[in-house]
């Protein structure tokens, strides 16, 4: 199991600070964001220190996303929101500040319950030749 001394998310996880924990397993700990963007936000992360989506080991994605649906679906239940937004950040330009991969469970209460998950229609800038080509050289790096 990978541990970086000055992760906040692996203290969390080895309990040198406390969290509020939702779900725990041998791969996988869930716990209530300390900053809250709406009642009931959580974040799953695994127990392994893997940075972000381009670390992010098959077999660890497999574990963490395999509970998601449970976390979602307890989350529901407990709170009852309308809608939840999954958010996961990767890098600074994306807004990611604990670089320890972490899925934010965002519920959703309404549109002006907090969180805004706005982006614009820029498919008037790219021509189908251009989502083809696109698509090409991302599928030959796969
Ligand atoms: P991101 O900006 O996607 O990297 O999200 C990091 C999240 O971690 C933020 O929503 C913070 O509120 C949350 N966070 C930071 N420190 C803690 C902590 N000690 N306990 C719970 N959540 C935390
Ligand atoms: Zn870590």
């Amino acid at each position: 199991m990978k541990h970086d001394d000055n992760c906040i998310f692996c203290k969390i996880v080895t309990g040198d600070i406390p969290a509020s924990i939702v779900y725990e397993d041998d791969d996988v700990i869930a716990f209530t964001d300390i900053g809250q963007v709406t009642k009931g936000h959580t974040l799953l992360i695994p127990k392994d220190h893997q940075p972000d989506i381009y670390d992010l080991q098959p077999e660890t994605a497999a574990k963490l996303f395999g509970m998601a649906p449970k976390i979602a679906n307890a989350i529901k239940s407990a709170l009852s929101p309308a809608g939840m937004n999954l958010v996961n950040n990767n890098g600074k330009a994306a807004s990611q500040s604990v670089f320890h991969f972490h899925l934010h469970f965002i519920p959703r209460y309404g549109s002006s319950d907090g969180f805004q998950p706005t982006w614009e229609d820029n498919s008037s800038s790219y021509s189908a030749e251009d989502l083809k080509n696109m698509a090409e050289s991302i599928s030959k790096r796969i």
